[in-house]
């Protein structure tokens, strides 16, 4: 009955693939029974700019983990233009650039390119507690400010990953580097399979300070 209910939900609810693939990992979302404090002027302003976009988010308590880990000022996305697996708590300005990315570069493109809609983004996830490969340094996934996006599915079922379509036919090769530089004009830190071996298979997005950088 449980069960039932939830596939009820889900085929009620657009936005279902939001809540899909949960990891252990991320601050759990906000409970009704607890009082968020007011949010600071920087933080009014930029949830001010997700009503605005028409996103759907709640905000989630500040959260502290071990080794400098953090979710401060973090939000969990509810309907943000298109269903997105795995997100996990995003700082409200990767989410409000994300918002963005979706309805300014993603859907046109798909649109121009396809003549379809995108349906769902698949994502590796946002909050992880860890460093950047290879160094001793705080991954911008240990602050909740970044994103790594692997593929997307098309109104048509066609399905795009970012580690077959790099390289893949034309029009997917050319809707992956739109899409690509169109997140470095909106994002600090973009990276893709021309970046390194380590992103071979997803673009890393990040609102850190050690940006700009797209590659
Ligand atoms: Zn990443």
């Amino acid at each position: 009955m449980r069960i039932g209910g939830t596939i009820l939900l889900c085929l009620l609810l657009a936005s279902c693939g939001l809540v899909d693939g949960r990891s252990d990992n991320r601050p759990a979302p906000q409970q009704r029974t607890e009082r968020l404090p007011a949010p600071s002027a920087d933080l009014r302003q930029c949830l001010g700019n997700l009503s605005r976009d028409g996103v759907e988010y709640t905000r989630l308590p500040d959260r502290n983990f071990s080794r400098g880990c953090r979710a401060i000022g973090a939000v969990q996305l509810l309907q943000v233009g298109v269903p997105t697996r795995n997100l996990g708590a995003m700082t409200c300005p990767l989410a409000a650039r994300y918002g963005r990315w979706v309805r300014e570069v993603l859907q046109p493109a798909a649109q121009r390119r396809f003549g379809e809609q995108v349906t769902l983004v698949e994502t590796f996830g946002t909050y992880s507690c860890r460093n950047i490969n290879g160094s001793g340094r705080l991954s911008e996934h240990g602050k909740a400010n970044a994103i790594d996006i692997s593929a997307f599915t098309l109104a048509g079922g066609r399905r795009i990953t970012v580690q077959e379509g790099w390289r893949g036919d034309r029009r997917e090769r050319e809707f992956l580097r739109e899409l690509h530089s169109g997140a470095c004009e909106r994002f600090e830190i973009v990276l893709g399979p021309d970046a390194n071996a380590d992103h071979y298979n997803h673009f890393h997005f990040d609102m850190g300070d050690r940006g700009p950088y797209c590659r």
